[in-house]
């Protein structure tokens, strides 16, 4: 059976729940959940909860959820046991009635009333409603969830098990794929918070029940929860099944990427059966001195990376990479022994991962790449032509400048760097004469050298201007700079497309190259080694602009 698509609702008005089911079928879901523990106060409000169950334009899951399991009742059992019996008795009773394991197995008397309402092997009448017993923890993952499980497996009333648990990290979303896996009853299995995304995308791949999905952004009734148009638009939830390869973003953060949306899109354009999701690894908190955070945020990267990859189910076919683990991919495939490509071999760092497997599902070859300064560079031809002895100035000296030097240095171009800390600058030029036999040194220049350079063109290679970046309203080259003639200015920040610096350069003359075609090359390099068709990059391009400028 498909994985069912559902809704939840906080319910505060008949009127206004009736109306998000509404919508909530217009645009695709299967089910509405009610939650009604914040309507719901005693027998006085039986007749609405009544009213709105029987008038749904949905099946339902009705829920009335205590506070001590995370819900908004605080009332008496007895009210609540009161509702399940009435429901019971309903005309249009709920497809689903929820209730806590935990109440379940410490109240004979609701244990009762409730198989009284639910249908069962042992119920004598016919009925439409099917318990699904649940458990939730919002602090992270139950120390006794195996008992939890065994708890549930044993009651025979219920129709379906439902888990859902704070995931701390991307490995417990590995847990509930296997509990999953392994069910004795339709399940359910979702991890909350950031870390749980995959479970709840992925659910279909595993053959989950259901998974919850919210109308609006803001509306959630667990942190973590997607909204439909996620899920339906971004993620193509229905073309997800058990042969479903995985794909993802790695880093962290990496909650805003743009790269799910071309990436799915694109493996439906060309009909490769993908689905690409956030997979966040964070960063150690920082505490221990720079080397200890260094080697412990690896060590997380290193387990987690491995436990993707030798997932039996899986099926993880590769990821891009992103900040802060771009060099920690290269130092694991140097320790797996996996292949690395020129680009990542000699700048150390590498956005691109991908993953072979035998008919067995076992690994056959694992490979990394760094598609960033191909796309780069591609850019630039663009423009200049070819680039040997071409006159580069590059900004910045993090991980997207390294990968870019390298590059225009291997192709002949004479490069300068201006960066703020000068020893990251002079650590790429020294790494790039050793790594590129009888290339032309590569300039170091201090920052401010920057405005007075000589360059054919300049490539912002730094997070000025970024939003959310450490000065997102400035430009790495000022006005000075771009008074010294008629030049060429590629940016690598492509939120916003149109930069302070992009704006002002366009102003004074220069040609401009922004920072959404070199997302859309590296993306389209990575789409061609994962799937080996030609990536649809108009799409790509169109998807990205029209998220940017929307
Ligand atoms: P990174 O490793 O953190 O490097 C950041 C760089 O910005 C460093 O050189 C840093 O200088 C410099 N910087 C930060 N704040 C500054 C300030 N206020 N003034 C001057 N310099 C400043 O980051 P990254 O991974 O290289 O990424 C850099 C940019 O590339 C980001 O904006 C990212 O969005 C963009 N990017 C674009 C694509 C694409 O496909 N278009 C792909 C990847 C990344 P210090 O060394 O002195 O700290």
């Amino acid at each position: 059976m498909a994985t069912l698509l559902c809704v939840p609702i906080m319910v505060r008005s008949v009127e206004s729940a009736h109306a998000d089911a509404v919508v909530a079928r217009e645009h695709g879901a299967d089910l509405v959940e009610y939650r009604v523990d914040e309507l719901f106060h005693g027998s006085e409000d039986e007749p609405l909860i009544l009213r709105l169950v029987e008038s749904s334009p949905l099946p339902c899951i009705l829920t009335c959820r205590p506070t001590w399991e995370g819900g908004l009742y605080d009332g008496e059992d007895a009210a609540r046991i009161a509702l399940f019996e009435r429901l019971g008795t309903a005309d249009r009773p709920p497809r689903y009635l929820d209730v806590e394991r935990a109440a379940y197995t410490r109240s004979a008397n609701l244990r009762q009333k409730v198989n009284l309402a639910v249908e069962h092997p042992k119920q004598q009448r016919d009925l439409r409603t099917t318990l699904i017993l649940s458990t939730h923890d919002f602090a992270g993952r139950p120390a006794d969830l195996t008992r939890r499980m065994l708890a549930m497996g044993a009651e025979p009333a219920a129709g379906v098990h439902k888990v859902a648990f704070r995931a701390r990290s991307l490995r417990d979303n590995l847990e509930l794929f296997d509990l999953l896996a392994e069910r004795t009853k339709p399940t359910i299995a979702l991890g909350m918070g950031e870390f749980g995304l995959a479970s709840r995308v992925l659910a279909p791949k595993f053959g989950g029940f259901l998974t919850f999905a919210s109308l609006r952004p803001e509306e959630t009734t667990a942190p973590g929860q997607p909204t439909l148009t996620d899920l339906l638009g971004t993620y193509r939830f229905r073309e997800i099944g058990p042969a479903t390869r995985v794909y993802g973003i790695v880093g962290w953060p990496v909650g805003h990427s743009m790269s799910p949306l071309v990436h799915n899109a694109g493996f439906s354009e060309v009909g490769h059966d993908g689905v690409y999701v956030p997979l966040p690894i964070a960063s150690h908190e920082p505490g221990q001195g720079a080397a200890a955070d260094a080697e412990a945020t690896y060590a997380s990267f290193k387990a987690t990376m491995l436990e993707l990859i030798h997932h039996p189910r899986l099926d993880f076919a590769g990821c891009s990479v992103t900040m802060p683990h771009k060099q920690n991919l290269v130092r694991l495939a140097r320790e797996q022994g996996w292949s690395l490509d020129e680009a990542s071999a000699q700048s150390r760092t590498a956005n691109t991962l991908c993953i072979e497997r035998s008919g067995d599902g076992s690994v056959a070859q694992a490979s990394v790449a760094n598609t960033d300064a191909a796309a780069a560079l591609a850019c630039l031809v663009g423009e200049l032509g070819g680039l040997a002895g071409r006159r580069i100035g590059v900004l910045g000296a993090g991980g997207v400048a390294r990968a870019i030097v390298f590059g225009l240095a291997g192709a002949g171009a004479s490069v300068e760097i201006f960066n703020r800390s000068r020893p990251r600058a002079e650590a790429i030029a020294q790494d790039v004469s050793e790594a590129i036999p009888g290339v032309g040194p590569v300039g170091v220049e201090d920052w401010e050298a920057r405005i007075g350079a000589e360059a054919e063109a300049f490539i912002n290679c730094t997070s000025v201007g970024m939003t959310g970046g450490p000065a997102p309203d400035e430009s790495p080259l000022p006005p000075d700079a771009l008074a010294r003639g008629n030049k060429l200015v590629m940016e690598t920040v492509y939120h916003p497309v149109r930069t302070k610096l992009l704006s002002e350069a366009q102003d004074a003359g220069w040609r401009t190259i922004d920072g959404v075609e070199m997302f859309v090359g590296q993306g389209a390099r990575q789409f061609e080694l994962w799937t080996g068709v030609p990536a649809p990059c108009t799409l790509f391009r169109r998807l990205v602009r029209e998220a940017l400028q929307g």
